[in-house]
């Protein structure tokens, strides 16, 4: 896209900013115009998220209706369906800031502004970076032989390959990589953490696995040569010869726009309020990797249901006409109109407070004659209290 066209889309006002182009995002930004809301997806690198940015070439083996799908082809049809339900998406734009001012979200991006009534971020890791593992060799020998993603498998093609790490990703990825070249896979431990099917799957291939086993050093000269493997059980070292190293062993997330935003975060994650995908913020939403609860599963399907949540709360968080209701004697508050500014409980305690969903409402028995109830009607940006 080019970037006149970025800034043109920026200039506008939407009904809800979606900020991840991966699984949660897409879907979340398809759910909206669903509704009719008017949405713009903004992703600080390529549409598609992790499926597409880390292992496009691997095969996905537990979406529902398809067996097994490359993963850069299910984000492609993501990304397909966003398009057919008209989603505007800006890539490669990083969203900096985004600040409330009573009666939009402003969000700040890298090129340029633009405002929404509503924010779902679907950022998976935030703009991610892979776990390293600090040894001797690594940085030297990075995207010369040690990489943390395998974008395309056909480049390791007959070659020796070393995979480290016993979770999903390491696993898949041996897995994938095993169909073209001679893979090994250490892990530290005995126990692989991987899912039950992908074990089933790694012990039926062609992948060497052996554990208690941890990479201690990368050796080479132009070119990645050997690596020194530590057996952590009977304490003893050997030098093995390979073409390459994959080092997945996790991510360390990037939470500097979620702190930034006054998101409640616990240092890795954002924690939603509850399975409606709210945070506390209200009119900000979560969806997908980088939301945490408990029973929290970090697969595309959950993604993209928490998206449709995200979405359907937005949704009535902007919209729903059935807020609309008589709270109380003579002071009515539209909750189609009130955004949560707080300007209204601010002046007039005494009458107003938040309800559940931390818009305002008159109390129950409450004075309607105070003076500080004409004040809170004179402060409400949106002209959302009214005297009946
Ligand atoms: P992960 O599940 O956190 O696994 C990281 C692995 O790296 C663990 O086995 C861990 O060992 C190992 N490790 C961590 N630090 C290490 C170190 N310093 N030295 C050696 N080993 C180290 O990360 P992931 O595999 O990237 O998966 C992330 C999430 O995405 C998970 O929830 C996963 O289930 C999900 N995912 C799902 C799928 C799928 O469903 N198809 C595919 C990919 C990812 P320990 O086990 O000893 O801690």
């Amino acid at each position: 896209m080019e970037e006149k066209e970025k800034t043109q889309l920026l200039e506008k006002e939407y009904d809800v900013i979606v900020v991840g182009g991966g699984p949660a995002g897409l879907t979340a930004s398809i759910r909206c115009r669903n509704h009719h809301l008017s949405t713009l997806l903004i992703e600080g690198r390529k549409l598609g998220g992790q499926l597409n940015q880390l292992y496009p070439t691997k095969y996905i083996l537990d979406y529902s209706s398809y067996p097994e799908i490359r993963a850069g082809y299910l984000a492609d049809l993501m990304i397909h369906h966003a398009r057919y339900k008209e989603v505007p998406m800006i890539e490669e734009t990083i969203v900096e800031s985004i600040d409330m001012d009573g009666k939009f979200f402003h969000v700040k991006t890298d090129k340029g502004d633009v405002k929404a009534k509503a924010i779902i971020l679907a950022i998976g890791m935030g703009l991610f970076e892979p776990m390293t593992l600090g040894i001797p060799g690594e940085k030297e020998f990075r995207d010369r032989g040690v990489y943390y993603a395998v974008p395309n498998m056909d480049i390791y093609r007959g070659q020796n390959i070393l995979v480290v790490g016993g979770g999903d990703t390491a696993v898949e990825n041996a897995i994938g990589l095993s169909r073209v070249a001679k893979v090994t896979l250490i892990h530290r431990r005995e126990n692989l953490r991987a899912i039950e099917s992908n074990l089933e799957i790694l012990e039926k291939s062609l992948v060497e696995v052996v554990t208690s086993t941890e990479l201690k050093e990368i050796r080479g000269d132009d070119n990645l040569r050997s690596v020194i493997l530590h057996n952590n059980k009977d304490g003893t070292n050997r030098e093995m010869e390979f073409d390459a190293v994959v080092i997945n062993i996790g991510f360390s997330p990037d939470l500097s726009l979620v702190d930034n935003a006054d998101v409640k975060n616990d240092g890795g994650h954002i924690i939603v309020t509850g399975p409606n995908m709210h945070t506390n913020v209200p009119g900000i939403f979560a969806c997908g990797d980088i939301v945490e609860y408990e029973g929290k599963n970090r697969q595309v399907h959950p993604a993209a249901g928490e998206g449709v949540t995200a979405s359907e709360e937005a949704y009535k968080f902007i919209k729903s006409p059935y807020w609309v209701e008589k709270t109380g004697n003579g002071v009515v508050v539209d909750k189609e109109k009130c955004i949560a500014c707080g300007a209204c409980m601010a002046v007039c305690p005494d009458v107003l407070e938040a309800d559940e969903a931390r818009k305002s409402q008159v109390k129950e028995g409450a004075d309607l004659t105070l003076p500080c109830v004409d004040t809170a009607i004179e402060a409400c940006p949106r002209r959302a209290i009214e005297r009946t």
